[in-house]
């Protein structure tokens, strides 16, 4: 079957059974570990301004829970179907387990496209997902994040409904508003560990990080917040993009007026002084990194060969298909993985979870020194092992992840 055939799930799968054979994983665990522990679909009535009715579904799936809490971000967006968000709370437990984080894997979504709706019916959405969802939610059971099209204010208003039931509850949600408990470094804390992982692998490789010039697909909070640290270190952003299309300059561009249009409501395509391009044409822009930071399946077995850059750095999840994966190898391109590379939104999201149950917090110094230490640690760790076994980082990235989640699986008795 091409790839492009594959659903996200079994993409992911695929995925998880290279490693699961590298580790040579057990017949029964593997029938645990590949399919998911619960998975909710709610009906999500929103009375829209307009008078009519939307009735969008809702989904929150717990991969597994053996090492912790559920943890993962919740989407909106019409393809964040069932088995997408199957597939992306299989990837938490997986990035979880890497990062060593005292938590298992979970992943929401509402199909639905948010951006005709109003901040009112935004509002209410999100409190009535909410309320459908509470039973299965909490402190130490799951804690939903932010992702695609959801940012702090959503949180604000889950934590807000979920309280309401369940008694004030800051640490029910993560990426939340610094005025509610959310931690300073938070937001920025998936684009940043983009830039910390890069980092550590290029001090492996010898490669100089500021020789290097980068392009980024999606200009959301991981691209724009990767874009910013880039730029802060002296390296080139060659190109960019958002879902309106995107923006080209081999001389390097003014990250700060794009992250300005961004943060205004505009897009990247009203920068001045660049030349436009498509998102299809960003993937094979001559540049030495590639960064996709928007959705899944954008590198496929049919346009992998067009890629230009050396080092593909997955900032979204799952942006390479196990067919594009393969194109990639055979071409010499060195991926870094989604479970590992985009990993410092989960760690951060630990550190506010912690914070928020400790009562206490940490300057944003603080937390992006710890930030940049766990994830170099995995990054050494996976690089460690890919080199002993001849695996991807990939491979070896999921490795690590399964045995862990095993172990723990194995001591708390579900096989
Ligand atoms: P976001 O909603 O803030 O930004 C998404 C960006 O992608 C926007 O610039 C949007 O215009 C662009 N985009 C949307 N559709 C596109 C298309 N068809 N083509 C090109 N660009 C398109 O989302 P985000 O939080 O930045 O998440 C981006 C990716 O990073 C997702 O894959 C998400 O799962 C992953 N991720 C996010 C976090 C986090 O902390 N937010 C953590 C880990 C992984």
């Amino acid at each position: 079957m091409m790839s492009t055939d594959l659903s996200a799930t079994q993409a992911v799968n695929a995925y998880f059974d290279e490693a699961a054979a590298l580790v040579h994983l057990d017949d029964e665990l593997y029938d645990v570990l590949k399919s998911s522990y619960r998975e909710v679909t709610v009906q999500v009535p929103v009375r829209l301004d307009s008078g009519g009715l939307l009735v969008a579904r809702g989904y929150r799936v717990q991969h597994n829970g053996a090492r912790g809490p559920y943890k993962g971000g919740l989407r909106y967006h019409p393809t964040a179907d069932l088995d997408e968000v199957r597939a992306l709370a299989s990837l938490m437990t997986w990035k979880t387990a890497l990062l060593d984080l005292p938590f298992g894997g979970a992943k929401g979504g509402i199909e639905v496209d948010p951006t005709p709706l109003s901040a009112r019916e935004l509002e209410q959405m999100t409190r009535r997902f909410t309320q459908s969802i509470a039973h299965v939610l909490g402190v130490y059971r799951d804690i939903p994040a932010p992702d695609v099209n959801t940012d702090a204010q959503t949180m604000a208003w889950m934590m807000d409904a979920y309280s309401s039931r369940a008694g004030y509850s800051p640490a029910s949600v993560t990426g939340k508003p610094v005025e509610l408990g959310g931690a300073a470094g938070r937001e920025a804390a998936t684009g940043r560990g983009v830039v910390y992982v890069l980092d550590a692998a290029c001090r492996r490789w010898g490669i100089p990080l500021t020789d290097l010039r980068v392009a980024i697909q999606g200009f959301g909070n991981v691209g724009s917040w990767c874009a910013t640290e880039l730029a802060a270190r002296g390296v080139k952003v060659v190109a960019v993009s958002d879902v309106a299309g995107g923006v080209h300059r081999p001389g390097g561009l003014d990250v700060a007026t794009l992250v300005n249009l961004v943060r205004s409501g505009r897009s990247v395509t009203e920068a001045p002084d660049v030349d436009h391009i498509s998102n299809e044409e960003l993937l094979a822009i001559e540049c030495d990194v590639l960064v996709p930071a928007a959705l899944g399946k954008v590198i496929r077995g049919d346009n992998a060969d067009t890629v230009r850059a050396r080092i593909v750095a997955e900032a979204a999840n799952y942006p390479v298909t196990p067919l594009g994966d393969k194109v990639l190898a055979d071409k010499g391109v060195r991926v870094l993985p989604d479970i590992l590379t985009n990993g410092g939104g989960v760690t951060g999201s630990y550190f506010e979870w912690s914070m928020n149950i400790q009562q206490f917090s940490w300057t944003e110094e603080r937390f992006n020194e710890e930030l940049s230490r766990r994830l170099c640690k995995a990054f050494e760790h996976t690089a460690d092992l890919a080199d002993e076994c001849g695996a991807s980082l990939r491979t070896a990235s999921f490795a690590v992840a399964i045995e862990r989640v095993a172990r723990a699986a194995r001591l708390r008795g579900y096989v």
